[in-house]
């Protein structure tokens, strides 16, 4: 066993504080990983509030991490010691149904492993990035490119493959007219991601403060939803949208933006159950949709994407103290676009 470092919460309503915490010895197959840098989510927030439920307490929390492999088990091929690597939401899959198979680790019918509070093959609570250290089957460790700088790398492990993967499934590309729901963590990275695979990107967001950063980062238009008329102009417009609202919002709004035979993509998780009017995906024979996560293997995929396209997330670098401000500020909307803490300040 190895004692690190960490952050964490020891209940849903104190503040995060520092905690010492357990690391696995290094199994043949796993890959100790010196973390140098770890995104905040804002399904961290959702987690250690318990909006989604009951958690497993003293929790750290954190799957978009970072860093150099320290050491590595006797039988591991895919790393060596030095390595710049990364860990998404996953850190071990059944292996053996259907999906795993596949290579749809992310939809593991026996329930995969998360990255945080989630039992582990050992039976023991996993724990997250916001740590010094993480013990990783060598199977859900990805290769950060040079091109990449880590913190900048960080995000990209949620965030990136959240967005990538939805793009990518329902087809963004030239001709497609792309709108973002939300210009948050996920929601820039979906904008950027979106306009290097070719689509014409629209962004939707409550009031215009952020307009000059969604033409920078390549939108052809920012949208005030808060605006009065603001959505019903925009009617048989879009044949992708891709939603990131992490609170409830009136989904029927949304879908009478797309065109005919249009998708609504959500990967925002409110905690509140949404109303719909099923008129409005039967009108224009419309799809609505869910994503999670995505499979390990497009997660490389997204890696390697980025650093050739030169796409990587607007970040503010933060020291541990500041995490539970950056909570707050990320649930106020006043985040530009990520915090990444730097694990060197546990
Ligand atoms: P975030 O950085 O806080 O961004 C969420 C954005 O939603 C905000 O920037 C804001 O955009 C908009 N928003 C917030 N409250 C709103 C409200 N009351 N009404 C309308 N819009 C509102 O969060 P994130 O890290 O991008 O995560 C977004 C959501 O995705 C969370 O629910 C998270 O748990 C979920 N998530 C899902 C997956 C998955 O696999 N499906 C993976 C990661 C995260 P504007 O200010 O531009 O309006
Ligand atoms: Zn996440």
């Amino acid at each position: 066993m190895l004692t690190v470092k960490a952050y964490g919460a020891t209940s849903a309503t104190d503040p995060l504080a520092p905690l010492e915490i357990e690391r696995r010895d290094v199994g043949p197959n796993d890959v100790l990983i010196a973390i140098r840098y770890a995104g905040i989510c804002h399904s961290d927030i959702h987690t250690v509030r318990e909006e989604w439920g009951p958690i497993t307490f003293p929790q750290v929390v954190g799957h978009e991490i970072v860093g150099e492999v320290a050491e590595i088990g006797s039988a591991v091929t895919k790393h060596a010691v030095g390595d710049r690597v990364g860990v998404g939401c996953l850190v071990n899959s059944c292996g053996e149904c259907e999906e795993c198979l596949d290579g749809d680790e992310h939809l593991c019918a026996n329930g995969n492993v998360g990255t945080y509070n989630s039992v582990d093959v050992d039976g023991t609570i996993t724990q997250g990035g916001y740590s010094t250290h993480v013990v990783v089957n060598e199977d859900f460790v990805l290769r950060v490119p040079e091109a990449i700088p880590y913190e900048k790398a960080a995000p990209l492990l949620c965030a990136g493959i959240t967005t990538y993967s939805p793009l990518a499934t329902w087809g963004a590309g030239p001709g497609k007219k792309v709108a973002v729901v939300g210009l948050g963590g996920l929601g820039h990275m979906a904008v950027k991601i979106a306009v290097a695979m070719g689509a014409e990107v629209t962004v939707l967001s409550r009031t215009d403060a952020k307009k000059d950063d969604s033409l920078s980062f390549g939108a052809v238009r920012h949208v005030a939803t808060g605006e009065d008329g603001a959505l019903e102009s925009l009617k048989r417009s879009f044949d992708l949208i891709i939603n990131t609202i992490s609170a409830p919002f009136s989904i029927d709004a949304y879908l009478r933006t797309l065109r005919p035979h249009g998708a609504l993509v959500n990967v925002g998780l409110p905690p509140e159950a949404l109303e719909l009017h099923i008129g409005s995906v039967i009108g224009g024979r419309k799809a609505l949709a869910g994503s999670n996560i995505g499979s390990i293997k497009e997660t490389q995929e997204m890696l390697d994407f980025c650093a050739e396209k030169g796409i990587a997330p607007e970040t503010e670098l933060i020291s541990a103290d500041q995490i539970n401000e950056a909570y707050d500020r990320t649930v106020a909307g006043d985040v530009r676009y990520r915090f990444v803490i730097d694990t060197a300040t546990l």
